[in-house]
């Protein structure tokens, strides 16, 4: 079947970056954000790719910098009522998934994800029902309803484990959406996979040719990668992991300085990892000029001061809203991949 090409702007087109604040400004939206997350009852919660000021806002407010299911934990965890979710729609809805009886507000509701918009529910369960004999792994970064078509929900440092279960069970998967993940999951595993052909606008970006060439300026640097990179990037990483497996092993390698190939707001919380170390941004499309997204999610950067102060004014048309029937299907899935971590004493952190 035809699916999307995830590239065609006119299907994805990149959203505006917010507006420039001067510092004056930027000083009195956080006073105002941090005085109205007292008054609303309020926890702002943030994504690693978010922009550093909103990661340091996060934390000087008690809120949390992590990936999407450590941000809905901890939102589940925290006895505020209201959640503001800095991060792409998706991991909004994973919130309130887990946690549906508090109000989830976000900065937008427009800021999306490429492997999300690459994935639409009804194509995706066209393409299921057309392989009933395989068991549909998805992975975090998807729709609620997309979750509620599958049968596992996966985060990226868990994937490996629930494939290889999977595999040595005798069941023919399905992946969905990223096919660059996918593929790193199948290699690893040598599982049977059909692969939904999405990709992140961000990961797929980053040149294999560029990188070796960076490497070769800096001799002693170690290569750190995300897999939803191509596979030729991947195949010249010294580590490859999630989000919160990159920032670990940024801290555990002896290098001092890190080629990072994943969303350079990582940088925030690897740089307090290790202060001593240097990081340097992966190369992408080319020499640079001629990059999309340059290493930053446009859709994580619609996250600024002005859009959380606004939420947090007037929450209209920014909560949001999961049908109760998807809540109980997609928690099945989560669930399920919950209970095989708790069994197997995994963590289960780590998606985009
Ligand atoms: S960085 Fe990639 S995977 Fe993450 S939200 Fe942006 S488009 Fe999606």
């Amino acid at each position: 079947m035809q699916q999307h090409e995830y590239f065609n702007e006119s299907i994805y087109p990149f959203p505006a970056k917010p507006a420039p604040l001067d510092d004056q400004q930027r000083a009195a939206y956080k006073q105002r954000i941090k005085q109205l997350l007292k008054e609303k009852d309020a926890v702002l919660v943030a994504h690693y790719y978010t922009d550093p000021e909103i990661q340091a806002l996060a934390e000087e407010t008690g809120g949390c910098v992590a990936d999407s299911l450590e941000m809905a934990r901890f939102g589940n965890n925290h006895p505020a009522k209201t959640l503001l979710v800095a991060g792409v729609r998706f991991m909004g809805e994973t919130a309130k998934i887990l946690t549906p009886e508090k109000k989830v507000i976000m900065p937008t509701l427009e800021a999306t994800c490429s492997l999300d918009l690459g994935c639409p529910e009804h194509e995706f369960a066209e393409f299921c029902d057309q392989h009933p004999e395989h068991t549909v792994v998805v992975y975090a970064n998807t729709s609620a309803a997309v979750k509620a078509r599958a049968d596992w929900v996966v985060t990226s440092s868990i994937a490996v484990d629930v494939v290889e279960h999977l595999d040595a069970e005798g069941h023919k998967i399905i992946w969905a959406p990223d096919k660059h993940l996918g593929g790193y999951v199948a290699k690893q595993t040598g599982a049977e996979m059909l692969l939904w052909q999405g990709a992140c606008i961000v990961h797929d970006e980053f040149k294999a040719k560029a990188l070796r060439q960076l490497k070769q300026q800096h001799p002693d640097a170690a290569i750190l990668v995300h897999p939803e990179s191509p596979e030729s990037v991947v195949a010249i990483a010294d580590s490859v992991g999630s989000t919160s497996q990159l920032i670990a092993a940024a801290k555990t390698l002896p290098n001092k300085t890190l080629i990072v190939a994943t969303d350079k707001g990582i940088f925030y919380k690897m740089q307090q990892a290790c202060p001593d170390k240097e990081m340097i941004e992966a190369p992408t499309g080319g020499n640079g000029a001629t990059c999309r997204s340059c290493a930053h999610c446009p859709w994580m950067a619609m996250n600024g001061l002005k859009a959380i102060e606004e939420a947090l004014t007037d929450a209209s048309g920014k909560e949001v809203f999961v049908d109760q029937g998807l809540i109980k299907k997609a928690l099945v899935p989560l669930n399920r991949m919950l209970g095989f971590a708790k069994n197997n004493q995994l963590k289960v952190k780590g998606n985009a």
